[in-house]
């Protein structure tokens, strides 16, 4: 609305632009609104894409052409799906999609705080001019001038004046277009303003207000605030606990392995290690499942050992190659289980990922 708004202009010039002919200043503001939501599309919508892989990476790919079929048609899809529903749907969202109106009004109660619509000072309504003959609600003519101000900047398109209603979504844009209204007309402020039912039909009966404190202080908001707290202290409990690190291996296919001259064998892995902390960590690499098994890091070759240590940048994937090798005796199956295993150099804990050792085909073992 704020790129609309820019582009074209308040609500009059834009009813205006819809209405005027076609020609170059029209295709012009209605162009330009278009690809710039598609911009804003892109760069919300469409980069969630960056959300399921590494996104340096992909980004590098998608730049060169060479990003997998799925990122683009994901991009694509996440682009239009906000495009139309921010773009071209927008309050229809929120009247028919969104749950949260629903539960909003499963929780409300007769003191609950929401935008309300002062009819009692209201009505009736009449022009500025009929207005200026009455007082505030108790005379001719009511508050209310019938600017439709407050129905002009609803974003769910309602008129807040009958009554509260399942689309309103508290924005309050209503009570400060009615305030700059009365402003101008010299009238008390708030006749579209925050109260309860209870004390709007006690104000306009001209009754004492219950006390704030026990409009908030009630067994229903202080059940809602637990409620809700334990749900936030349960997500932060698991976010707080949540393992820090990660690690993806896949076996290189060729060739799928190697008889080294003294007998051993030797497999290739590309390793992924994922550090989720906002400072570069060491980590222990160690397989388990094959006995004797050693790590060889291509940039060591001459020293292949039972553990290697691999550095990974802050929030971020390190991927590196290296080879594990093993004596003939303790390949007993063409494919062995094994597990890919990293601990923080620094701290407890461990992550593992399970993959194959490939060996020569044994006789009786299945292939
Ligand atoms: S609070 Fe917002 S959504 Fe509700 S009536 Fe007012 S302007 Fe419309
Ligand atoms: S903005 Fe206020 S005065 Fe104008 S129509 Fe709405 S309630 Fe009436």
């Amino acid at each position: 609305m704020a790129v609309e708004r820019f582009i074209q202009g308040d609500r009059n010039a834009r009813m205006k632009l819809d209405k005027a002919p076609w020609g170059p200043e029209k295709l012009l503001k209605l162009g330009g609104t278009h690809i710039s939501w598609l911009v804003i599309a892109l760069l919300t919508g469409g980069a969630w894409v960056f959300y399921f892989a590494d996104a340096p990476t992909l980004a590098r790919q998608i730049v060169s052409g060479t990003a997998p079929f799925a990122a683009y048609a994901t991009i694509a899809l996440l682009t239009f799906t906000t495009y139309a529903l921010a773009g071209l749907m927008r309050e229809q969202v929120c009247t028919y999609m969104c749950p949260w109106p629903r539960i909003q009004s499963a929780m409300l109660d007769e003191d609950s705080f929401i935008v309300t619509y002062k009819a009692w000072r209201g009505e009736p309504r009449g022009s500025v001019k009929t207005a200026a003959t009455g007082t505030s609600g108790a005379g001719t003519s009511g508050d209310c001038v019938d600017c439709m101000a407050c129905v002009n900047v609803c974003p769910t398109g309602i008129d807040i004046r009958n009554g509260p209603q399942l689309e309103c979504i508290t924005c309050a844009l209503c009570i400060d277009a009615c305030n700059d209204t009365m402003e101008k007309i010299g009238r008390p402020l708030d006749l579209i303003g925050y109260t309860t039912l209870k004390r709007d039909v006690a104000e306009s009966r001209g009754q004492p207000l219950t006390a704030m404190w026990k409009v908030v202080l009630r067994p229903r908001v202080l059940l809602y605030l637990a409620l809700w707290s334990a749900i936030g202290l349960f997500m932060l409990v698991v976010l707080a606990g949540r393992e820090r690190m990660d690690i993806s291996v896949s076996q290189d296919r060729n060739p799928i392995y190697v008889m080294m001259s003294n007998g051993d064998i030797r497999n290739g892995f590309t390793v992924k290690l994922l550090n989720k902390e906002a400072r570069p960590r060491d980590f222990v690499l160690t397989v388990e499942g094959l006995p004797g098994a050693t790590i060889v890091d291509p940039l060591r070759p001459d020293k292949p050992a039972a553990q290697v240590m691999i550095r990974a940048r802050p929030d971020g994937v390190e991927t590196q190659k290296i080879q594990v090798r093993a004596p003939a005796s303790a390949v007993t199956a063409e494919n062995m289980d094994i597990s890919f295993v990293i601990r923080p150099k620094d701290g407890d804990g461990r992550v593992e990922t399970d993959t194959r050792f490939t060996g020569p085909v044994h006789s009786g073992s299945a292939s």
